[in-house]
């Protein structure tokens, strides 16, 4: 164990009472190292500047006393509940004396582990009551408590009492005064060794406190910190750290940015027979919107830097002809085009869309997935190599480092909001500069779009194509299930076709398949006798996926039963009746890009929701929202509120940086400061060796920071 003190870097397993198991646990939460651990800043405060004394308590009240345990263990209430009780007198040094009663609900581990004993110290927080069964005490129902240690810490220099105490989110068996103490013995270990790491000219001009003094007053402010401050994280060190945060990420972006705008690129030519190509290949007339962001993205790829532009439209909304025109201008230059998407089932379905549309003009078009025959890929690599083919489509295969292009001048990533901040950049290393263009339908907020594309030019569809009547949507109870099936039997009889969703939410290797495969046979037997029923999910081969959809598409499939896979893409508006198993255990945003699979032809389309009876209010809003509501920018709004920012962002569909302390929705205005400044920072730096330092300590750091692809 090393006796010089440690530095960030140094593994998390050799700070004092630590050890090799914690720092397994540790390592659950992606903390490796002291550093890490330092970043792991509390949820919440709590003032035990001033206990509450038993005395003085009223009913009502939430409070945090300081209190001694008499008596503990379980006992059976006259109405025969179980529950576990603690009696308990004050030891705060103010009023000792008063009695409390605590009790616990369902609270069998209380008893098993022997949590409390008599002597025992204990800091108890929750709501007083007044005492139903007892004759007139005081009483805590469920209060939250943490175990004082029995040297019986003074109340000075106890990590617990008597000071703004911050609260951590539990890890494992590591709770909140257990992380405490970790994080306070790695401050004293590395105590001096702290260097800044915001530039100074950002560190003076906004006034922050070295990086030091932040990391210990956001664990254990000062006593005059006012709590309500912290609680709305706007002390001086939270708004810091916070802003370091935006700061790197904002930075990374605008040199990226910056280096594209500097960069020659490939700078395309508009003859009339390329406008007669980009004109031919288009199966309807395009909307003004189409057209409108056509005409920005031509005029970036004609433009002597490499275009870095974030095509948004709310799904359905026609992006995908759009990327292809785009594609048209490349080729007809005589260069190549590249179009990666995040499942193979929609690189199949460009695939094919792309064969039918633009193999007339005479180009030649590959697709490149994992799930290839390995002499076809050669082929295809070959090809491409050799740029005798004209247009790729394909999965993150595409970015395999032994994919090479001959002459690459357009790079497509569709759905964008699948992959990871700047991994989006790693095929554009396929040739010198191509010009980039990022699709995506998921709408979001001004403050997420500024920290996710804060690199991108941004152009918006924002106008559906013709014919589209909304789509109808109806939620079916359980037991009402025929129904629903009978209405789809309807549908199916007059020509059209249908999807049956099954949620499998996320498809990783680990998923069981089996409840889709049942209820697919279910269906094919017992439902629908009568129809093809085809079966559509992430694992099965390639070539039956491939087959699947292309039956799907050509009507051969009438019933489509499928998990969540056909979430992204997928495009056959014959199809205009969807039903979804359990509408309950889906997100508001997964819904609508659902339902966006209907509703695409000139038909009337139904999305029927089957939803468990048992549940919950919010399951229920949700559903009742996509009842009402078909815009994907209102929807994402009434998400966003519904499941609150921790969840709405906590999941890695966004493809957001994972901060630690920052909240996109919480700090939105520091947000917007951080990205001023970082703008500026690099367009016009106070010097360039702070910035040629501070790029090089943001690039040594990057990956293990925020697990994403490398910056500039
Ligand atoms: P998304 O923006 O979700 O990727 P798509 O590009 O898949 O949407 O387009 C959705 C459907 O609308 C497709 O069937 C497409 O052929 C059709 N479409 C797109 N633009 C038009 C248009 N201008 N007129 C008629 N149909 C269109
Ligand atoms: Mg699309």
């Amino acid at each position: 164990m090393p006796l010089t003190p440690l530095s960030l870097e140094t593994e998390v397993q050799y700070l004092k009472s630590v050890g090799p198991a914690r720092a397994q646990t540790l390592a659950s939460r992606s903390i490796h190292t002291v550093g890490d651990l330092l970043y792991y800043t509390p949820f919440r405060y709590e003032d035990r500047t001033r206990l509450g004394r038993v005395r003085d308590l009223v009913p009502g009240q939430a409070i945090t006393v300081l209190v001694k345990v008499i008596s503990c263990g379980p006992v059976r209430t006259r109405s025969g509940l179980y529950i576990y009780d603690l009696a308990a007198v004050d030891v705060s040094a103010g009023a000792p004396g008063g009695l409390i009663r605590c009790r616990w609900f369902n609270a069998a581990y209380l008893e098993k582990n022997r949590v409390f004993r008599s002597g025992q110290r204990v800091l108890v927080y929750g709501k007083v009551e007044r005492d139903r069964y007892g004759n007139g005490n005081l009483v805590m129902v469920q209060p939250k408590f943490e175990l004082l240690s029995a040297s019986g810490e003074s109340a000075k220099d106890s990590l617990e009492v008597g000071r703004v105490a911050p609260i951590y989110e539990a890890i494992g068996n590591l709770t909140p005064a257990v992380l405490r103490r970790l994080v306070w013995n790695a401050l004293a270990a590395s105590d001096g060794d702290i260097p800044e790491s915001l530039p100074s000219s950002i560190l003076k001009k906004n006034k922050f406190p070295a990086r030091a003094q932040a990391l210990r007053q956001v664990h254990f402010p000062d006593a005059g910190q006012p709590i309500e401050v912290l609680e709305r994280f706007q002390a001086s060190a939270q708004v810091r750290l916070i802003f370091e945060e935006f700061f790197n990420v904002a930075v990374a972006l605008a040199l990226k940015r910056r280096r594209m705008k500097w960069l020659p690129g490939i700078e395309l030519r508009i003859s009339d027979e390329v406008r007669q190509a980009v004109k031919r290949i288009l199966p309807f007339h395009p909307t003004g919107a189409q057209k409108r962001v056509l005409k920005e993205i031509v005029a970036d790829m004609t433009s002597p830097h490499p275009m870095s532009r974030l095509l948004q439209g709310d799904v359905g909304s026609g992006k995908t002809i759009v990327a292809l025109q785009a594609a048209v201008v490349a080729i007809e230059n005589g260069y190549q085009a590249a179009v990666m998407a995040p499942t193979e089932i929609l690189a199949t379905q460009h695939y094919l869309y792309c064969k039918r549309v633009l193999e007339p003009l005479g180009y030649n078009i590959g697709l490149l997935s994992g799930g290839r025959k390995a002499r076809e890929k050669e082929k295809l690599k070959e090809g491409l190599a050799s740029g005798t083919v004209h247009l790729a489509l394909g999965t993150h295969a595409l970015i395999e480092p032994d994919v090479e292009f001959a002459r690459l001048a357009l790079v497509i990533v569709d759905e964008q909001h699948r992959f990871g901040v700047l991994q989006r950049y790693k095929l554009t290393r396929k040739a010198s500069a191509p010009h980039l263009l990022v699709m995506t339908a998921t709408p979001i907020p001004r403050t997420y779009a500024l920290a996710l594309y804060g690199d991108l030019d941004f152009s918006v569809i924002d106008e559906m194509p013709p014919n589209r009547s909304p789509v109808t949507t109806r939620i079916f109870a359980e037991r009402d299930r025929k129904q629903a099936f009978e209405f789809v039997r309807g549908k199916v009889r007059g020509g059209e076709q249908a999807y049956v969703v099954y949620p499998l939410v996320e498809e990783s290797v680990k998923l069981d398949l089996r409840p889709a495969v049942r209820m697919f046979e279910q269906i094919s037997r017992d439902v629908f006798p009568e129809f093809r029923v085809g079966l559509l999910h992430g694992r099965l081969p390639r070539d039956e996926k491939e087959s699947v959809m292309q039956r799907f598409k050509a009507g051969e499939i009438q019933v489509l039963v499928s998990t969540t896979v056909i979430e992204v893409g997928v495009d056959v508006p014959n199809a205009t009746v969807m039903l979804v198993e359990h509408a309950e255990r889906f997100g508001l945003a997964q819904l609508h890009q659902l339902r966006g699979r209907i509703g695409r032809g000139p038909g009337k389309s139904f999305c029927l929701l089957v939803a468990g009876d048992s549940r919950s209010e919010v399951a229920d809003e949700r559903l009742r929202t996509l009842v009402e509501a078909q815009d994907g920018f209102r929807i994402a709004e009434i998400d966003l509120k519904l499941r609150g920012p921790g969840e709405f962002l906590g999941t890695h569909q966004w493809g957001l940086p994972a901060f630690r302390i920052a909240n996109l929705l919480r700090d939105q205005e520091i947000l917007e400061w951080a990205k001023r400044e970082a703008d500026e920072f690099v367009e016009r730096p106070a010097s360039q060796e702070e910035l040629a330092a501070f790029t090089r300590a943001l690039r040594s750091g990057w990956k293990h920071r925020y697990g994403l692809a490398q910056v500039g």
